[in-house]
């Protein structure tokens, strides 16, 4: 076995740990009326990470991340920069469904990004994409970056150097947004150019 490998190994089974917390899970309300908890999906080698808000509907329901209409959009986009869902790192801020898919509440959140944070540990990516208002700010104020609206950062790069290296945070809309509005899917084209630039 190489190196490569052997790490690799190591972050499958810490990343076990991980899953195996998440499904014990009840630091917030959420576990109660939650299907499946989501704990992302993806390789663990992966350079880059990108962070959605919370599982909706579909997600619930398969246990995985972007599975819906917003995940139809991701992996268009995915796509149209030659990356695979399969070769990066999917996750959201929030592991479980909200009811009726309703914004995170600030102490779900404070209760629920230990296990991010935990996970991107393990990753140690390059870059890291936050999906969406929630999530950019999350990511931002943690790496102590102050946070604007997703509309004036979108596709900015804020770099940090982190333990594990140099890190690049590149916030972008949400694909929900994309949902109805075809001038946000063309900005998400452009923005998602600009991981592919950097990767
Ligand atoms: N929206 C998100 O933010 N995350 C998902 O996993 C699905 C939809």
């Amino acid at each position: 076995m190489n190196v490569n490998s052997e790490i690799l190994m190591a972050k499958k089974e810490e990343m076990k740990i991980v899953t195996d917390l998440i499904k014990e899970c009840k630091r917030c309300s959420l576990y109660k009326s939650r299907k499946n908890p989501v704990n992302g999906f993806g390789s663990l080698d992966s350079k880059v990470v990108f962070i959605g808000e919370a599982p909706g509907r579909n997600e619930d329901f398969q246990g995985k991340p972007f599975v819906g209409r917003a995940g139809k959009i991701l992996d268009d986009l995915l796509k149209s920069i030659n990356l695979e869902r399969s070769k990066v790192f999917i996750g959201n801020i929030l592991k479980c469904r909200p009811p009726n898919n309703r914004n995170p509440l600030k102490k779900e959140i404070d209760s629920c990004t230990d296990y991010l944070d935990k996970q991107l540990k393990i990753i140690k990516p390059k870059i890291i994409a936050p999906l969406g208002n929630f999530s950019s700010i999350y990511i931002l104020n943690k790496y102590g970056f102050k946070a604007e609206k997703i509309s004036k950062i979108h596709g900015k790069v804020f770099e940090k150097n982190t333990s594990f290296g140099s890190l690049k945070i590149i916030p972008l809309f949400h694909p929900a947004v994309a949902v109805y509005n075809s001038n946000k899917t063309q900005i998400l084209i452009k923005d998602f150019k600009i991981i592919k630039e950097l990767l």
